[in-house]
């Protein structure tokens, strides 16, 4: 039974490993630009998305808020998204500006202003403590994975939750199964305390594996994956910015739950 890859696949987040083990230009302050970088350009180009239509109002379309009052989004006045007309104008549209007319936008984007990741934690942070419901959530948290550590995940109110970058860390274990129980028992699966998860064969692989790349279990992240880690609750980064950062990344994984 392998509980463990039921696991990954009910859930669906997304992550993404920028730099390698020893690169040391790539940290937690120059992937905080560079994803702040590629939101700067996905917005640019969702504003030019809104003068063209307004510039052709031809086109039928607006940008208004949702229904519910949460997001903006495009909108076609007259008929359905897939109908003829609207689906190819959506197609034109996709081609010479390079989002879709699918997405909905947050109604601010604040946080682009934090000069720092620390100033993005603080104000997420800060946000979650003051929201009186479980709505409010950061777009993704970055991991340090140079050393053991436990860090703040964003993604929920109060931001209670901690990762841990060591061999327990669960994005460790999306990309290296078993790998937290080969570690924990690198001499025999006997010892497995996670029984019902261990696939024994699979957990004597990850331990050959292992021993072969003599990989330091506080810095398991760091040797297996890289040095920065971008994770994120799947859809919570927009698809333009999950391709651009896949384009940069080492690992990237984008579960569709
Ligand atoms: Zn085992």
């Amino acid at each position: 039974m392998k509980i463990r890859s039921d696991f990954v696949t009910n859930s669906s987040s997304s992550s993404f490993v920028i730099g390698k083990k020893d690169d040391e230009t790539v940290t937690l302050e120059s992937v905080f630009q560079t994803i702040k970088g590629f939101y700067k350009e996905y917005l640019e180009k969702r504003d030019a998305v809104v003068q063209y239509i307004t510039d052709n109002p031809k086109l039928g379309m607006v940008y208004q808020e949702t229904e519910d009052g949460e997001y903006y989004c495009f909108k076609f006045l007259n008929g359905k998204r897939w109908d003829e007309k609207n689906s190819s104008t959506n197609k034109a549209i996709e081609r010479d500006f390079g989002i879709s007319t699918w997405d909905y936008f947050k109604k601010n984007y604040n946080w682009l202003e934090c000069e720092t990741y620390r100033d993005y934690e603080n104000y997420w942070l800060n946000q979650m403590d003051n929201a009186n419901d479980y709505k409010i959530h950061a777009p993704f948290t970055i991991a340090d994975f140079f050393e053991e550590k436990e860090i703040n995940w964003l993604h929920y109110k109060g931001g209670k939750e901690v990762h841990h970058v060591n061999s327990k860390s669960d994005i460790l274990g999306w990309y290296f199964e078993y790998a937290e129980e080969a570690f924990a028992n690198m001499e025999s699966c006997e010892k497995c305390d996670y029984a019902s998860w261990c696939d024994r064969e699979e957990c004597e692989q990850q331990k050959t594996f292992l021993k072969g790349k003599d990989v330091p279990e506080d810095k398991a992240c760091l040797y297996l994956l890289g040095r920065i880690c971008i994770h994120s609750e799947c859809g919570y980064i927009p698809d333009y910015v999950v391709e651009k950062l896949s384009g940069v990344s080492e690992y990237s994984c984008n579960h569709m739950g």
